[in-house]
């Protein structure tokens, strides 16, 4: 990248919301940063790594549960994470919440699977802290998580690839056939006769020419930290202050990082402008995200008092993406669906969690609650006669905003992951598209498997 292309988007980041203001700020990140000169690639033989069943891509919860049930319903299963431990924005983004599995009136359990599995794992070495008697929400230790999940893939005999990143398509009459991946190893490729995209982005549903969009006023990404030592008063402090220290207007909250009285995580500020899924505005932000934090330790440092100590522990490994591309699939989940709690035939998740958009401008929350006592998501909003042999999972299933806002928490992707799981394994082994998978044999095996399937 040219050095002036670089520091005119780290700029355009530094200045938040002024480049969120700008009216062609969405525009100019789909125009390409690079100088108009090509050079030609030689073709090259690559090695095939692995011929499998169904392989995964991207490994946090959604992809690691994707991959834990394919693998339980007979498939051979590959796993493939560019971040060097699984969990994505849970993990290496230490975004440490996981909301309620009942419904809103408490009396029905309503999320099981492998997220009240890891839960049960978690609390067993003290690693999660239960709110509300077990009815609530729950603070997990994410570094525990990284290890549970490693647990969960070897014992499930998935193959994994940490520190790999998913590169290309190999297409034949609109079927994916392989992947190219890249890592310390050079270029190779992974056969597979199914493929889950769960890297958020959709990076292999757009290669593969799933229609998707990427919408105006973006929920901007948050750089998260642990932090021990900063004063009760933190956030008025970082109000009263922010301008000295070059932070715009915005919102944030933090929790409890369970065993360690006087740790928080903290979510404190936005990146506001910025589409995550182009590389320079990427880069930016991570820059940007790092900024913020030094301004708000320098805050802290400056004016919370003689007594407070405060000390970055642990800095997020990458800025925390809420919303890049969002494809569309046979069914289109919507607002209205999430607040009036509609039921599908083909649902195959469970959720309550309030309608909740980061505003792009302010970083205000804005909620919405839903009507009932929980709303589902199909799997049609996860699969596509467009695309024969990929499952979506994860933030980047077929919503409109409001739903997105709704679905988007961890509890809820989590079972997308083990629905996709169990769709490309039955897809794989009876040789059917995904979208013709009998979505009721879908949810049968679900509900054997162990989630809660209304
Ligand atoms: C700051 C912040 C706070 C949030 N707070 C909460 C909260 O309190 N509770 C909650 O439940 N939800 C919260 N959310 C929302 C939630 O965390 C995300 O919506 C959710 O984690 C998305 O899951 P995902 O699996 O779709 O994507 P991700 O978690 O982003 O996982 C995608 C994975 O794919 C990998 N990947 C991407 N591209 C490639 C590639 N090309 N090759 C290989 N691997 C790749 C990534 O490294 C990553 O591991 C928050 C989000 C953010 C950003």
């Amino acid at each position: 990248m040219k050095r002036r292309t670089f520091l005119a988007a780290a700029l355009a980041a530094a200045s938040g919301v002024r480049a969120a203001e700008k009216e062609g700020a969405r525009q100019a990140a789909m125009t390409p940063t690079s100088t108009s000169e090509r050079i030609q690639e030689e073709p090259r033989s690559i090695p095939i790594v692995q011929d499998c069943d169904v392989c995964v891509l991207g490994g946090s919860c959604t992809g690691v549960f994707a991959a834990v049930r394919a693998a339980q319903m007979g498939a051979r299963v590959a796993l493939v994470e560019k971040q060097n431990a699984f969990g994505g924005v849970a993990a290496s983004g230490l975004v440490n919440i996981w909301h309620k599995l009942y419904s809103n009136d408490g009396k029905e359990q309503i999320i099981g699977g492998l997220t009240h599995e890891v839960i049960q794992r978690l609390a067993k070495i003290r690693a999660v802290t239960s709110h509300g008697n077990g009815k609530g929400n729950f603070t997990l230790n994410t570094d525990e998580l990284k290890i549970e999940l490693d647990r969960l893939v070897i014992e499930n005999k998935i193959t994994p690839y940490l520190h790999t990143f998913y590169a290309a398509p190999q297409m034949e009459a609109g079927r994916v056939t392989a992947v190219f991946i890249e890592n310390k190893n050079g270029r190779q490729a992974i056969r597979a006769k199914v493929f889950v995209d769960a890297t958020g982005d959709g990076d292999l549903a757009k290669d593969a020419g799933l229609p998707f969009e990427i919408r105006n006023g973006l929920q901007p990404p948050t750089m998260c930290a642990e932090i021990s030592g900063l004063p009760g008063s933190i956030f008025k402090l970082i109000r009263e202050h922010r301008e000295e220290f070059g932070l715009a207007p915005d919102q944030g909250w933090g929790a409890d990082v369970p065993g360690s009285p006087g740790v928080r995580m903290c979510a404190y500020t936005h990146v506001f402008g910025t589409v995550a899924s182009d590389a320079t505005q990427l880069t930016a932000a991570e820059i940007e995200g790092r900024r913020q934090i030094r301004a708000y330790m320098d805050i802290a440092r400056k004016y919370g008092g003689e007594n407070n100590h405060p000390c970055l522990l642990d800095l997020a490994s990458h800025i925390g993406v809420r919303e890049t591309r969002s494809f569309t699939a046979n069914y289109k989940l919507t607002e209205k669906d999430v607040l009036s709690c509609k039921r599908f035939p083909d649902a195959i998740a469970n959720g309550t969690y309030h309608i909740d958009v980061h505003d792009p401008k302010t970083g205000k929350f804005k909620f919405k609650e839903p009507e009932g006592d929980f709303y589902q998501i199909p799997l049609g909003a996860m699969v596509s006669d467009k695309a024969p042999n990929v499952v979506l999972a994860g933030r980047m299933i077929s919503t409109d905003r409001g739903a997105f806002g709704g679905i988007r928490v961890m509890v809820n992707l989590n079972q997308t992951g083990e629905a996709a799981g169990v769709t490309a394994s039955l897809a794989a082994s009876g040789a059917t598209p995904v979208s013709q998978v009998d979505a009721e044999s879908v949810r049968k095996s679900l509900s054997k498997l162990g989630a809660v399937i209304v």
